[in-house]
């Protein structure tokens, strides 16, 4: 059990929460959703809920604006809201879970779309200064997964707020996994950013848990990129590997078709298992602890490493992991 928690609304709330644990001399955890953490063992320390609200335009041109969304905003909401709004850049991303301000800290993406391609700036609040500085796209080093928040500013920054550049006649990308045979009963011509979204959401609700039902883990390994001969030796062997060749030459495999392959889809443990339906989640049905999920997870890490040669490496942020 945590030994404190503290929702915040605003960046006052947030200066006075990191204030108090500093006085206090807590370990601070700040929590989104809470969708995208493994807790290894009970966090002792001081939990900072971010619970602000509030969508607002900055710039408008008529067809590109310029959005700010605050850090407690959900998701999903947030990507509904600028749909019915009328501003497309965010329909591949919709039904995500979490909430606005952990968006930045892995560049989130699905289906051919990462956060990185519409994003503006982001405002964080030093946990140490509480100073509240801007960051641009460049200075985010937004990568696969990644971006300067989970790396060498890992744990200094409290997100506050998102901003996005988004765009009333943006291109529609729809060449992406199922997403184009989901759209194929439109013609091309009369597809919406709704359209886009509505069908991410039917695809998504197919073959992901929602986490507010079957507690999970969504991705819970990256997908691993290697290097172009290697790939050329696994596709000997492997012929029908699903990748995606990557601009510098390296290529992305599937993680879900590894585990998949490996044998683990609907492996169950009793109370935690590999979903049935997509091989990169892994699910607590009730009562399994953050070891045993764990424990799960590197048999799993380690079953793939033999079988093709390749490491998985956890998205998932691990809390507590001794
Ligand atoms: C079923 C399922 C499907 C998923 N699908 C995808 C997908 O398609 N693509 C994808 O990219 N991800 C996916 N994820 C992962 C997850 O949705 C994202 O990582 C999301 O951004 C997490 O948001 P959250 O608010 O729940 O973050 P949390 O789990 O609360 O936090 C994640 C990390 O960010 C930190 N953090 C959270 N908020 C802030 C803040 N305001 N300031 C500073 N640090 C903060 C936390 O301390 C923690 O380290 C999926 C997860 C699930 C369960």
């Amino acid at each position: 059990m945590a030994s404190r928690y503290i929702e915040v609304k605003d960046d006052n709330q947030v200066r006075d929460a990191l204030s108090f644990g500093r006085e206090e001399g807590l370990n601070i955890l700040i929590l989104g959703g809470g969708s995208n953490m493994l807790f290894h063992s009970n966090f002792e320390g001081l939990v900072v809920k971010i619970a602000s609200r509030g969508i607002q335009v900055l710039n408008d041109d008529g067809r590109v604006l310029e959005v700010v969304a605050e850090a407690g905003e959900m998701w999903h909401h947030f990507v509904m809201h600028t749909l019915e709004s009328g501003w497309g850049g965010l329909e591949n991303l919709a039904l995500i879970p979490g909430c606005v301000g952990a968006s930045p800290m892995q560049n989130i993406g699905a289906y051919g779309v990462e956060i990185k391609d519409v994003f503006s700036w982001l405002e964080a609040i030093n946990i140490e200064s509480g100073e509240c500085v801007r960051f641009h796209l460049e200075d985010c080093k937004f990568g696969y997964r990644e971006s300067i928040f989970k790396l060498e500013e890992k744990g200094k920054w409290v997100i506050v707020r998102v901003a996005f550049r988004l765009d009333r006649q943006s291109e529609l990308k729809t060449g992406y996994g199922a997403l184009e045979s989901e759209l194929s009963e439109i013609s091309k011509t009369q597809i919406t950013h709704t359209d886009v979204a509505n069908a991410v959401v039917k695809i998504r609700n197919s073959k992901l848990p929602n986490p507010d039902i079957l507690g999970n883990a969504g991705s819970f390994f990256k997908n691993p990129v290697i290097d172009h001969n290697v790939f050329s030796d696994l596709e000997l062997n492997y012929p029908e590997i699903p990748n995606y060749p990557q601009i510098d030459g390296t290529v992305k495999l599937a993680a879900g078709w590894l585990i998949d392959q490996a044998g683990w889809k609907g492996h169950s443990r009793g109370t935690h298992g590999v979903h049935d339906k997509q091989a990169l989640v892994l699910v607590n049905r009730g009562g399994a602890s953050g070891q045993e999920i764990w424990q799960l997870a590197t048999d799993i890490m380690i079953s793939v490493e033999q079988k093709f040669g390749i490491t998985l490496e956890p998205e998932v942020n691990q809390i507590g992991m001794i």
